[in-house]
Formats: structure tokens, sequence, C-alpha cells
């Protein structure tokens, strides 16, 4: 300590906010050998495991065995279903939180080597960063994986009321019998369908003109048509104009109309909170929306970042890819790094990643920059785990038509297949492919039904490795499954 200022401690990197894509970073670089510090202020794991995927997956896995239950009827018998949520929210804290405690996954990181400081991290300066007193410089630099938070629209009145965000959602013990759900979105049609099926009377309400807007028009039909199957009420068209609660019921206005019921569930999407990170302390703008990064993750020099702040899709699986990016990176940095010490004698100086040389040199990393993968979300999966699932891949017709390509598109829905007419009840859902004819190839699909996140895996494929339609028309697709819909669909294509 100088002066009452922090004497910065050298590391070798520091990872700020320890969710799925920071965690990934910090612990395989500590698992590399590197000195990496990891900064969380709340739950090391962040928003996935705790109130994000898992959790709510466990409810729909729960929500669809009680759907296909009463499908039982006029299939095979009858069967009485009585819904409990009590085993779904024990899961859901025993199995999938331990109580929203991260002793596990701190554990993991400081046994793969990493140290943990538990708070809040800003940037303070190049490769600095400051966590209350401390005050860590970052040799390689510094990756920033710190998320989104629930983005609460400025709607009169809402704000003193007591809503609810997907935390309050996942952590529900007791259900209410009314739910009202603003935002018809992938997370908003989840959470409204598994409470439907547990007997909520769930009404959404989603101000542009259709749900599951950023998907094709037919899948936002398809999902709608599921949940008002379910019971679930749904108004498109209406923006929120006030909120109030009367201390136990919720009120909501817009549009001319008025929605009551007991809870009100706000999902109308995420925000970054750059402004907390200190980004002006590097000549950054912390007035965008997102982190704008190039096709290696990179902010600016020797800052990075992974996973929803970077806006290239708020997914598990795109932190994820991202992580893999910034680690073959890293690593590649710091083997030049201790190769260029080692040529002039001057490893001891360099410091904390030498110490690491050898676990670096046995990690396999690339020594090369040149070969460190480069970002590309031509092919990005999305799913929404509705009943019939939704997953999409790439460019919907509108958005590739917006881009001027040349586009054909093939249709076929699920219930005319095979497999779709034996499955009978809950058939529901399509193939829609988007190819570019110029190029014959396709570049964007959805497949809705009930496996439709599964069927999407062989569409990604197409997406992603360009596969020329001819092939994709000459492969041999199996007998009698949903699957089977795409080599329809590619008979469609015109
Ligand atoms: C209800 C719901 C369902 C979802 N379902 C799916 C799904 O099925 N599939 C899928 O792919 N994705 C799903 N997602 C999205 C997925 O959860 C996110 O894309 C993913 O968690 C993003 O990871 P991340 O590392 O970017 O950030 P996060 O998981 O948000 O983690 C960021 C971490 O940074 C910490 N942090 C923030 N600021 C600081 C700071 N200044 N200092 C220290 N720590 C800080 C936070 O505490 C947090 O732990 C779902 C999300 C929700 C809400």
């Amino acid at each position: 300590m100088l002066f009452g200022v922090a004497e910065p401690e050298l590391v070798d990197v520091v990872v700020v906010g320890l969710g799925v894509g920071g965690e990934e970073v910090a612990e395989r670089l500590a698992e590399a050998g590197l000195n990496v510090v990891g900064v969380e202020r709340d739950l090391v794991g962040g928003e996935c495991p705790y109130w994000g995927c898992i959790p709510s997956k466990m409810m729909i896995r729960a929500a669809n065995a009680l759907a296909e239950a009463r499908r039982v009827d006029g299939l095979a018998g009858t069967a009485q279903v009585q819904p409990d949520w009590a085993p779904v929210a024990k899961r859901i804290r025993e199995e999938a939180t331990d109580t929203w405690d991260d002793t596990v996954a701190a554990e993991r990181f400081v046994g793969k080597g990493g140290r943990l400081v538990r708070g809040s991290g800003r940037l303070d300066g190049p490769r600095r960063v400051r966590v209350g007193d401390q005050v860590f410089e970052a040799r390689h630099g510094v990756v920033l994986g710190t998320g989104t938070r629930p983005s609460v629209p400025p709607i009169d009145g809402l704000a003193d009321t007591p809503y609810w965000t997907n935390h309050q959602a996942i952590e529900v013990e007791e259900l209410p019998e009314s739910l009202l759900v603003l935002g018809g979105g992938a997370i908003g049609l989840e959470l409204a369908q598994v409470f439907a099926r547990f007997g909520v009377r769930v009404t959404v309400v989603e101000a542009l003109d259709r749900v599951l807007a950023i998907e094709e028009p037919e899948a936002s039909e398809v999902a709608a048509a599921a949940l008002r199957a379910d019971g679930v009420e749904i108004h498109t068209g209406v923006r929120a104009e006030r909120v109030e609660h009367d201390g136990t019921r919720f009120t909501l206005r817009g549009g001319g109309a008025e929605f009551t019921a007991d809870r009100l569930l706000v999902v109308t999407g995420r925000k970054a909170h750059l402004a907390e990170l200190g980004l002006d302390t590097i000549g950054l703008d912390a007035s965008q929306r997102y982190l704008p990064v190039d096709d290696r993750l990179h902010v600016t020099d020797h800052v990075w970042a992974v996973g929803d702040i970077t806006g290239e899709g708020a997914f598990t699986h795109i932190a994820m890819y991202q992580a893999g990016i910034v680690i073959a990176d890293i690593l590649a940095r710091a083997r030049q790094a201790k190769a260029g010490a080692d040529a002039s004698g001057t490893s001891s100086v360099v410091g904390g990643a030498m110490g690491a040389s050898s676990s670096l040199a046995a990690s396999g990393s690339s020594g090369s920059a040149g070969t460190v993968p480069r970002a590309d979300y031509r092919a990005l999966p999305r799913v929404t785990f509705t009943d019939p699932e939704i997953g999409a891949v790439g460019l919907t017709e509108q958005q590739a038509r917006e881009r001027g390509i040349n586009v054909q598109v093939g249709f076929t829905k699920l219930a005319s297949s095979t497999r779709g007419w034996i499955h009978r009840v809950g058939d529901d859902g399509f193939i829609k492919l988007v190819a570019d004819a110029d190029q014959g190839v396709l570049i964007g699909a959805t497949s809705a039904g009930p496996a439709g996140g599964e069927v999407l895996s062989a569409l990604v494929v197409a997406v992603h490795a360009a596969v020329p339609l001819s092939q994709l028309r000459h492969m041999i697709y199996a007998y009698p499954t949903f699957h089977r819909a795409i080599e329809t669909a590619l008979r469609d294509l015109s």
C-alpha cells in the first residue's frame, strides 16, 4: 500500500464474471497452468445453472410429462393426472442449485488452480481490475464475462410493484393461481407453458404482433397454438402502459385492455450493464447496448469478452463456443510470450506464466495466434423448449430476403410425415428450409415438432458445412423418423 493506494498484484489473467463463459475460460486457463484470478459477485456458474437453462428445463421436463400423460386418452386408455409442483421445486432446489449455493463450482475452480475473488470487478486502466481494495494487473489480459440481467421496460408504475423476473419464477415453491407474463419471447413462452400445465391461469402479453417474433412466422403460429391448447391466453400487439399492484393482485393496462393476475412475470429481454465495468478507464464507450468484439472476441488489446455481454446471442452454447476461442487465443499468446522470454533469457523477469511453462507446453495449445479459430455465427442454433420444440438455425426467410439473397423456401408439415401421422396427438410442427439458390446450400432452417431441437442437428450441420443441396437430396433418411421430413421439405424447395 502506497499512500493508501493498493499496489497491483501481478497475475496472468483476470476473468471478471464467472458465468458460463467466464467460468469455462478461468477454469481451463487455470488447468493449463496460468495464474488466473476469477472475480464473481454472486454465484460461480452464473445464470444458466441457477436461474436459467437447467432449472427451466427441469420444469419443462416435468410439465411435458404431465402433457404426455394427458395424451394417454385416445391413444392408450385413460389416465388421471394430478399435478404437484412440490417435486419440481424440490428437484430444482436440491439437484440443480444446491439451494442456490455455488460451493461445488467454487471448489472445482479452486481445485483446478484458480483463485476465486468474491466481489464486483471493474477495469482500472489497461490490464488492471479492481475488486474493492484489491487491484490485479493481468500480464496476458482481462476477460469480461459479466453477462446480462433482465431488461425491465420503463412502464408507468411497474418499478414500484413486486413483479417477478426469471429469478422468482425459477425459485417459486408454491404456484400462484394466475400469472401474467409480459413478453412473448422464448423464455416467456417456455415458462408460460410450464405454469399452465401445472394449472396456473396464464396470460401472455406481447407488444409485437406475434410471439417468438425473431423466428419464422410459422413457428410463432405453432407455438401460439400449442400454448392456447394448454389454456394460455395470448394477447399480441398490446403495449403495456401501466402496472399496478393493490397488495394482492397485479393489474396491467395497455391497448385499451386490462389484465389482472396474482403474479406478474417480466421477461422482456436482457441487458448488459456496461457502465459498471470501468470501460472508460481504457477509453471505451460504456453507453453501448453490448460490448462489440472481433472474431477472436477481442474488445481491445488485452481485453476479451465472452457470452451474453457480446450481443452475439444469449445462449449458453454461444458463451461456451466463444470461451473456446478465447482460451486458445490466450494460451497461444502465453506460449509466444514464454518462447520470447526463453530466447532472451528473461523468463524470470516475465514471471508467473513462466512458472507454468511445463503445463502450458503439455496443454497442447496452439503455438501461434494464426491457428486460433475465428468465431463464425452463420450456423447459430436456437431452440425454444416449448412443446412442440422450435429449433432454428441461421437466417429466417425474411432475413435472407433482406440481404438480397436469391432465396428458395421448402416447407412441410410434420403431421403429413409418416412419423407425424403415427404420433398423432402432439404432432404439430414443420420443417422449413431457406436456401441460397445461387450457392445451392441451406442458409437457414426451422424444425418445429415433438423433437424439434434434436431434429435441428442435421440442419445445423448442413448450414455450418454448407453441404450442397444435391448431396442433402441424395442422403438416406431413416424411416419413419421425424427428421425424414427434411427430405420432403428439400423436395419442396422452389
Ligand atoms: C430462464 C432462462 C432460460 C434459459 N435457457 C437457456 C437454454 O435453454 N439454452 C441456452 O443456451 N441458454 C439459455 N439461457 C441463456 C443462458 O443462461 C445465458 O446465455 C448464459 O447464462 C450466458 O452466460 P454468460 O457467461 O454470458 O453470463 P451469465 O451466466 O449471466 O454470468 C455472468 C456472471 O457475471 C457475474 N458478474 C456480473 N457483473 C460482475 C462484476 N462486475 N464483477 C463480478 N461478477 C460479475 C454475475 O454475477 C454472473 O454470475 C436461458 C436464460 C434464462 C434467463
